[in-house]
């Protein structure tokens, strides 16, 4: 307190002398919105070295000035399920409001390269989880690049088999693994007595287990089940697809959870259609299909609509298909609870992909929080930078800074116009940017300026787990 009061003297003597109250930057005149706090009022907002110093109502002084009357100023998003881990994705992702991405469900087989393949800055933060899934690809000798399309999915593993692939996981967490993922809908020969191994080890080390299940309902009852067994901290993905037209059951199984006191959380992103790679075991009754069914696949490449045929050669080589397979009833289920986090699933590969990488955040604020009302917009900020950062806190205590605007909270901020904010990639173009996320700051600088993306920033750090806390 002394040391304001006797600042402000100083400033009145001697003008030069205010730099210790100047910040970095300053977010003057916007609505300040902190899902946490509750707060929403216009306020201004001080930044200096990469943090939030100052949430005020007074008048301050900045070397650089934002003007950001009529937006909306917020905590950035932080999207936990994103695969596409590139320059390209992590720019349409900042355009998008999103200021740390994660890829947790697949993860990688190894975290130390990982990183070290990130290092030097990117557009945004960006982390990684241990996966079961390329884990067990390694082990089993998979052919996949991506998802197993072999005996990563389909070879029964051997106790030396499960001994091995708990090593890697122990070992990935103590590379600073911010989770472990799993994907059981991709390995249909993995037990869950074989799952449940690896989520003991996660639960030793803290860390949440995210998956991708399989099986519908029950399938979702027995991984909570088993997550309960093992005391493990379970994330459900996107709870859209996995729930499909039973999606308010499936939410409803997970809100039972919760209310028995488990730790069990789940995302959603907000598109009718899926994808992932053709050569999956998600299409291995492909060939029993009828006719119709081929034409709702989408050759990502091409834009393509499938027949029999070509779904049948394409899948013998491997690639990205775009599933047009949920009604709008069904998405609006997922994406209306409260239970649900926003999460995108983006994926892109050579400039091609799904919508949803660049369109997520921006489609809920507008569609579903603007023009249909369906959630309330604090609620929605909630969803998509608070309970995130939350999920992960147990693993990554820094992620108590992240998901909050608020003093002491790193300065990661998203400026948008909640009047005009909206998605506009396309299933033909999905590089096609958000409009109206007019500002992001990653640590305190801008990525994206007056909306549009600031060339050569790449002020992103890495988000690791300390392997010894
Ligand atoms: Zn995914």
């Amino acid at each position: 307190m002394w040391r304001s009061i006797a600042s402000s003297v100083v400033c009145v003597v001697l003008a030069s002398a205010c730099r210790g109250t100047e910040y970095d930057l300053v977010i003057e005149g916007g609505r300040v919105m902190d899902p946490e706090s509750g707060l929403d009022a216009v306020m201004n907002v001080g930044v200096r070295d990469g943090r939030i110093e100052a949430v005020t109502e007074d008048a301050i002084a900045g070397t650089r000035t934002i003007d950001a009357s009529g937006l909306v100023v917020t905590a950035g998003f932080i999207d936990l399920h994103e695969h596409a881990q590139n320059e390209l994705a992590y720019a349409l992702t900042a355009a998008d409001g999103v200021t740390s991405t994660f890829e947790l469900e697949v993860g990688t087989n190894d975290v130390a390269t990982w990183y070290a393949d990130r290092e030097g800055g990117q557009i945004v933060n960006y982390g990684v989880s241990i996966g079961h899934v390329p884990v067990r690809m390694a082990v089993m000798g998979d052919p996949g690049d991506f998802l197993p399309s072999g005996a990563g999915g389909y070879g029964v593993a051997s106790d030396a088999h499960v001994a091995e692939m708990a090593n890697r996981i122990e070992e990935g967490l103590m590379q600073g693994a911010v989770a472990v993922g799993f994907g059981t809908a991709y390995t249909p020969a993995a037990t869950m007595a074989e799952v449940e191994t690896m989520f003991l080890i996660a639960a030793d080390h803290g860390a949440a287990a995210h998956i991708h299940t399989r099986g519908g309902l029950s399938g979702l009852a027995e991984t909570i089940e088993t997550a309960a067994r093992a005391n493990v901290a379970l994330h459900i993905v996107h709870a859209n697809s996995s729930g499909g037209a039973r999606t308010a059951e499936f939410l409803q199984i997970i809100g039972r959870a919760q209310d028995d006191g488990q730790d069990v959380t789940t995302e959603a992103y907000p598109y009718g259609a899926g994808m992932t790679e053709i050569a999956s075991a998600l299409f291995d009754s492909w060939e029993a299909w009828t006719d119709e069914r081929f034409n709702t696949h989408q050759w990502v490449e091409t834009g393509e609509r499938l027949t029999r045929e070509t779904f049948g050669r394409y899948r013998a080589g491997g690639g990205l298909v775009i599933t047009h397979s949920r009604t709008e009833e069904m998405t609006l289920a997922a994406i209306a609870s409260p239970l649900t986090m926003i999460a995108s699933d983006g994926f892109m590969q050579n400039g091609r992909g799904h919508p949803r990488t660049s369109g997520t955040y921006s489609k809920v604020l507008g569609r579903y929080v603007r023009e249909q009302g369906v959630i309330d917009l604090m609620d929605a900020l909630r969803r998509m930078s608070l309970e995130p950062a939350r999920r992960l806190e147990a693993r990554v205590p820094s992620m108590g800074r992240k998901g909050r605007l608020q003093v002491g909270a790193d300065a990661d901020i998203t400026i948008f116009d909640s009047e005009t904010v909206r998605d506009r990639s396309t299933y033909m173009d999905a590089t096609i940017t958000s409009e109206g996320i007019e500002y992001v700051l990653v640590n305190g600088v801008r990525v994206i300026d007056g909306g549009e993306l600031v060339a050569g920033a790449k002020p992103g750090l890495p988000i690791r787990a300390n392997p010894n806390p």
